[in-house]
């Protein structure tokens, strides 16, 4: 029988009001009944194979005998969560490379140098709104939270 393995919901954000909408233009097809989905639930089975449906039908992709809406209840929280907090995160580290953005890509390494005890390894440079900031390459997901962040590679 299947696993359910992820939540997600197909939306938009709206400038305008500031707030996320679901996003219909995109909808998925629930594999049970057919219908347009938004809220999407993930169901791996054991060929490993990824399952979609709503939450009127999830549970029988998953075997349950009836709903349990509070199971899939929970993982939406949870996935909402988790990205709430990785938002937070991204938001965090564009506001630390914001504070010590430099105007040119080497002062920024120097400067990176400076903050990490004289560190001699690769550098990544990243360039934002013409402002630079450094952060060692192993720094892998600061790194990758700063791209999502809207900084570039230099
Ligand atoms: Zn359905």
């Amino acid at each position: 029988m299947g696993k359910l393995t992820g939540y997600r919901w197909i939306s938009y954000f709206d400038d305008v009001e500031e707030k996320r909408f679901s996003d219909w233009d995109r909808a998925e097809t629930c594999l049970v009944c057919g219908r347009s989905i938004v809220h999407v639930y993930e169901i791996e089975t054991a060929a490993g194979e990824t399952l979609i449906a709503g939450k009127e039908c999830a549970h029988k992709l998953l075997g349950w005998a009836r709903p349990k809406p509070r199971v899939l209840e929970t993982l939406r929280r949870k996935v909402e969560a988790d990205a709430r907090r990785h938002a937070e995160e991204v938001a965090s580290w564009d506001r630390t490379a914001t504070k010590f953005s430099q105007g040119d890509p080497a002062t920024a390494a120097a400067c990176c140098r400076d903050r990490n005890n004289g560190f001699a390894g690769d550098l990544t440079v990243l360039e934002k709104a013409d402002r630079f900031y450094a952060v060692p390459t192993d720094c892998t997901a600061q790194v990758a939270a700063l791209l999502e962040g809207g900084w570039e590679r230099v």
